[in-house]
């Protein structure tokens, strides 16, 4: 049992949004500790897509997905429950890349800057402007400023009391890599009874198909085989990739209880970045570019206070609250729309024809969901 510290920031978690955090932070000369439950590599459940969105921010980082083996994508393609195809080419665009690959090329970036750990962050409190962060191996790090980047759902939730987590969920997520014929450039999202599936390709050559549903749609089918074969291959397109594309993993990665309930941006006093301040729906593709664009905001907000003589926590946590609910909160509440209205079998049929007869409404509804270049 020991005591640490004290750090200027320590960061909760090290995904997407902790990590980027953590270079922008370390890279400006500030002592940064990241606190991650798990060794890099690892795969997630995940679509796999990125929007563009973020690759100026990620190039000014020093990172490059591309180098990494990510592939461009052009094109977006979506099916009916009943296979009617519509596609558009995607206003920004994006590229694909496994999370074992994304999270560990960010995971490099940071190790020689910032100090990590690999342990379970148990508790947070905060006295006398100082909060005390307890892991489970009974360690406890004391730093100013702590950042939350721990996910849509932890037993950190729990602990700090946050009152999404007393609702159960019914959604849950089913993700696994294929060996398949598919286009490099097309990210391609394809209904089916329940939920709906994505599927993009990935550094590796791979199909990352990652869909999201129910527990409802899911209990009657009783395992994953059954269900893909009651329940997606209805959907032709997915009935044509199922038949013949071969499984990497052994079996497929599912996370339950997935959340989208609002959160608050700064919960006692931790600001909290990524999927921990909100997650948005999986089909808008755009959940990891809002995680590494909320790390920039609070990022820049952090390091111009500093600058400007002193950080005023008070006034550091309204201006961080406002620029992510200005950021983010019409994209997110585009998504919850989008998400019940495609679930909705009468909303769901007159919305796919209406977008069939005006097909130049599709990038219109897209860049709803998404912001500029970052
Ligand atoms: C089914 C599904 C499909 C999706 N598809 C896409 C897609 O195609 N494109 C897209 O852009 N987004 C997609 N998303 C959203 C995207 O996955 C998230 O928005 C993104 O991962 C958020 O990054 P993050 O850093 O906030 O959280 P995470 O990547 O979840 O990272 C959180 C980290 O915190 C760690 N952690 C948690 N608790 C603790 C603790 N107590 N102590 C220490 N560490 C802890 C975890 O181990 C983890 O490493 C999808 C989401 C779902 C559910």
């Amino acid at each position: 049992m020991t005591t640490k510290g004290p750090w200027d920031v320590l960061i909760i978690g090290g995904g997407l949004a902790g990590l980027t955090c953590a270079l922008q932070l370390s890279k400006a000369g500030v002592q940064v500790l990241v606190i991650e439950k798990q060794p890099y590599p690892h795969h997630r459940v995940c679509g796999e897509y990125v929007s563009n969105e973020v690759l100026p921010h990620l190039n000014s980082l020093g990172i490059d997905p591309f180098a990494a083996g990510a592939k461009p994508i052009t094109r977006f393609e979506m099916s009916t429950k009943k296979g009617a195809l519509l596609s558009t080419e995607l206003p920004l665009g994006g590229f694909g890349i496994s999370r074992y690959a994304f999270d560990n090329l960010l995971y490099e970036a940071v190790k020689n800057k910032a100090d990590i750990l690999f342990e379970t962050v148990e508790s947070v409190t905060f006295s006398n402007e100082m909060f005390s962060v307890s892991t489970l191996n009974r360690n406890t790090y004391k730093a100013a400023y702590v950042v939350g980047a721990f996910g849509k759902r932890s037993q950190l939730d729990i602990s700090l009391k946050r009152s999404f987590i007393q609702q159960k969920s019914p959604w849950l997520g089913v993700k696994m890599h294929y060996q398949a014929e598919f286009p490099d450039d097309l990210v391609a999202l394809h209904n089916f009874e329940g939920g709906y599936c994505g599927l993009s390709k990935t550094e590796t050559d791979v199909v990352n198909a990652c869909y999201l549903t129910t527990y409802a749609s899911f209990k009657h089918h009783g395992n994953i085989a059954a269900f893909q074969q009651n329940v997606l291959a209805k959907n032709p397109h997915l009935a044509a990739f199922f038949s013949d594309a071969i499984p990497v993993f052994e079996k497929p990665l599912t996370i339950s209880q997935i959340s989208f309930e609002q959160k608050k941006p700064v919960a006692d006093h931790i600001f909290m970045i990524g999927d921990s301040a909100g997650l948005i729906h999986p089909l808008c593709g755009n959940g990891m570019a809002m995680a590494i664009h909320g790390a920039k905001l609070f990022s820049e907000r952090y390091l111009a206070a500093g600058q400007q003589g002193g950080i005023h926590r008070e006034q550091l946590e309204m201006d961080y609250t406002r620029a992510w609910k200005t950021t983010f909160e019409k994209r997110l509440r585009t998504g919850r729309r989008i998400q019940s209205a495609l679930l909705h079998p009468i909303a769901a049929k007159v919305g796919l024809g209406l977008v069939k007869s005006m097909p130049s409404i599709l990038p219109h509804i897209i860049k709803k969901t998404h912001g500029t270049l970052v």
